[in-house]
Formats: structure tokens, C-alpha cells, sequence
């Protein structure tokens, strides 16, 4: 029997490189060489991709604004006998993009699937990122309308595993400001861009260090951002904790209330002295 060979009647996510050509498998090459057509998020810059690869196979775009009619038109062709490969925009397929929706109508439709592997940006900035890979979530891109929003960033301000989170340059300050806002200034972050380019760069540093470095610098290329998770036991979102609450306990673990104003000022992002007038109340109670 043929290794590798394309079945009629399958569908095939095929990883795509995030950046940089070399990172391709000779699997995917062989898929992408072989199936009766490829169904793509862009396929303007797949029909590029394709070319450097030599590779001429019928193309039909598939993405966000028209998976609802066009998955079934994928379905169909399946059930027919044909082959499909399906690429994102770069990495891997049904991640943070359409494919998982095509992959449940698949499955729903008793099509077989396969995923040939290959870069993923999340799995890529986890390596670099210093930060625990033993168990970790994936977030995605962090929903925008304010009421998910501030739902999301709680859930991640007290999720103990180590978090991924994708991001566009420009809501990289905001998302840093809201993170910072959750999790407090002393959270780690890796800040992971351009993976697998030419300027490909991981900024290690603390949540009030980003929104300061940020403040400076302006954000450029895609980011993948990995957040270390809350400490355990512990109530991760600052944002849950009255200012009080927050020095009480710090009180409770014994530590002085000068180095707890410290603390709380600096996990918070907020003034000194806006914590010492808090403590100043509690005080005189
Ligand atoms: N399916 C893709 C994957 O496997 O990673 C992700 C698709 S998602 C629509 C695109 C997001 O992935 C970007 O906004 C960015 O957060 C991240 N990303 C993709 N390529 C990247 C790269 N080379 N460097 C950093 N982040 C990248």
C-alpha cells in the first residue's frame, strides 16, 4: 500500500507555514500536490504560496463570510468521491479560523478528516515563551464587545494554567491595559511577534513593564501573547478584590502593611498613595 497516499472522499486540514516557506512538511506538499482541490481562507495569498511550491490545484475560497453555504458545497463534492485539502491563512487549520467549523460538518456527516500537522503560532510562542508548558489553555483572540470582554479577561485573570492569546498590533495596547487591569502589573507575559520571520522577537516581561515598554514603542507584525497563569489557591483576579480586600490579604499572609501597599499598588497598576489612604481607613475603623 501507498504511505501517505490521498483518499478520494477525505478531507485534509493541512498545515501552512506562519511565516517562513521552509517550515512546510514534505506530507503537505505531497497532499496539497495530490487532492482534487484545495479549499482556502485567502486564495489570493494561497494561489502565492501554492505557486512557490509548484503546486497547481482548483482552488475555492472558504472562510468566515461564506462557510455557511460553501461548507456544504465542500461536504457535497466529499461525499461524491472527491478530495480537499484545507489551508488557512498560515498555520493550522481550524484553529482561530473557519476550518472548525467545516471539521463538525464533517463529522456530523460521517466524512473522514485528517490533519497533516505543522506550524501553529499558540504552540510556537508557548516554546518560547519561558513560561509553564505542562498545562496550559487557549484563549484565542480575546471578544471585543464590552460585556464578553470583561467576562473573558475575569476568567483569565484567575485561570492558574498558562494562557494563549492571539492578537492584531493595533488592540495589542488595549488588551495589555485590560490584562494589566484583571491581572495586576507583576503577571509575566511573553510577547511573541513575527514568529519564524526575519524579525521574529519574544519580549519576557511583566504586565506593567509591556503596557510601559508599549507606551513607547509601537506594536508591529502579529502577536501571540503568553500570560502566566494565577498563583494557585489563590483568587487570581485582582479586579474581584476590593483595594481592602486585596490588603487584607496580604495582612492575613503576614506581611507588613508597608510592603502590602507596595504589593497591592503594584498588582494593581494604581498609585501608592491611593492604596495608602485605603489602608489609612482601615486604620481608623
Ligand atoms: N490558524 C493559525 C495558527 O495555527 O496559528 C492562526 C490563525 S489566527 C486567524 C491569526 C493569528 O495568529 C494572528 O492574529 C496572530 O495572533 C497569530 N499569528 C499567526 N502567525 C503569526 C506569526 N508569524 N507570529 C505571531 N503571531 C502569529
Amino acid at each position: 500500500m501507498e504511505k501517505n497516499k490521498v483518499e478520494g472522499g477525505r478531507l485534509y486540514l493541512v498545515a501552512t507555514p506562519i511565516g517562513n516557506l521552509a517550515d512546510v512538511s514534505e506530507r503537505a506538499v505531497k497532499v496539497l500536490s495530490e487532492v482534487d482541490f484545495i479549499a482556502a481562507e485567502d486564495t489570493r495569498n494561497s494561489g502565492l504560496f501554492l505557486s512557490r511550491l509548484g503546486i497547481r490545484r482548483p482552488l475555492v475560497s472558504y472562510y468566515e463570510h461564506n462557510k455557511a453555504s460553501r461548507g456544504p458545497e465542500i461536504a457535497d463534492r466529499l461525499e461524491a468521491g472527491e478530495s480537499c485539502a484545507l489551508i488557512s491563512d498560515a498555520g493550522t487549520p481550524a484553529i482561530s479560523d473557519p476550518g472548525e467549523d467545516l471539521v463538525r460538518l464533517c463529522a456530523e456527516r460521517g466524512i473522514p478528516v485528517s490533519s497533516i500537522p505543522g506550524a501553529c503560532a499558540a504552540i510556537t510562542a508557548l516554546t518560547l515563551s519561558a513560561l509553564p508548558t505542562r498545562r496550559f489553555c487557549f484563549e484565542g483572540f480575546i471578544p471585543v464587545s464590552s460585556k464578553e470582554r470583561r467576562a473573558r479577561l475575569d476568567a483569565i485573570a484567575s485561570e492558574e494554567r498558562t494562557q494563549i492569546i492571539y492578537e492584531a498590533p493595533h488592540k495589542l495596547r488595549k488588551t495589555l491595559d485590560d490584562l494589566l487591569s484583571v491581572c495586576g502589573g507583576e503577571r509575566r507575559i511573553a510577547l511573541c511577534r513575527e514568529l519564524t520571520k526575519l524579525n521574529e522577537e519574544a519580549l519576557r516581561m511583566t504586565l506593567s513593564e509591556a503596557v510601559e515598554y508599549y507606551k513607547e514603542k509601537e506594536p508591529r507584525g502579529e502577536y501571540v501573547l503568553v500570560l502566566e497563569g494565577a498563583p494557585e489557591g489563590a483568587d487570581g483576579a485582582v479586579s474581584q478584590m476590593s483595594i481592602r480586600e486585596h490588603l487584607e490579604y496580604y495582612i492575613s499572609e503576614g506581611i507588613s502593611m508597608k510592603d502590602a501597599i507596595k504589593a497591592v499598588a503594584k498588582e494593581r497598576g494604581i498609585p501608592k498613595n491611593e492604596v495608602y489612604a485605603e489602608s489609612l481607613k482601615m486604620k481608623s475603623e
